[in-house]
């Protein structure tokens, strides 16, 4: 069992995940046709609308290719099923609990920071 709060964390995942698809949708408009089969369903999947006009804002400035990349990779890596399923926190590597402090850094995280390094290296 894990000893981190998961509704705190899901609370993190789902705000990251809805600010991720507002900022998709809107490069969708801008690029369209280049992301939404691979989130479609995920953008129907019963993310609340109400989103504010922050990430609009916030992305009405650079919008590329990096960036769309960016949140795609991060809308992937943000798998709020895994609270569900009860491995949220749990390394996908190792299956040691991933710390905290790197929970709070990077809530969606799936590795360990050994496993990660392991990863890029
Ligand atoms: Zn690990």
């Amino acid at each position: 069992m894990s000893a981190i709060d998961t509704a705190e964390y899901r609370k993190l995942l789902e705000d990251e995940q809805a600010r991720l698809l507002h900022a998709v949708g809107f490069l969708e408009r801008e690029n369209p046709g280049s992301i939404s089969d691979e989130l479609g369903e995920l953008a129907e999947g019963g993310i609340d609308n109400h989103l504010g006009d922050t990430a609009t804002a916030m992305y009405d400035r650079e919008l590329d290719e990096g960036l769309e990349e960016g949140a795609r990779e991060t809308l992937v890596e943000i798998n709020a099923e895994r609270i569900e399923a009860g491995t949220y926190g749990i390394c996908e590597g190792c299956g040691k609990p991933i710390g905290a402090e790197r929970l709070a850094a990077i809530p969606w995280a799936r590795l360990c920071i050994d496993d990660r390094r392991r990863a890029n290296s």
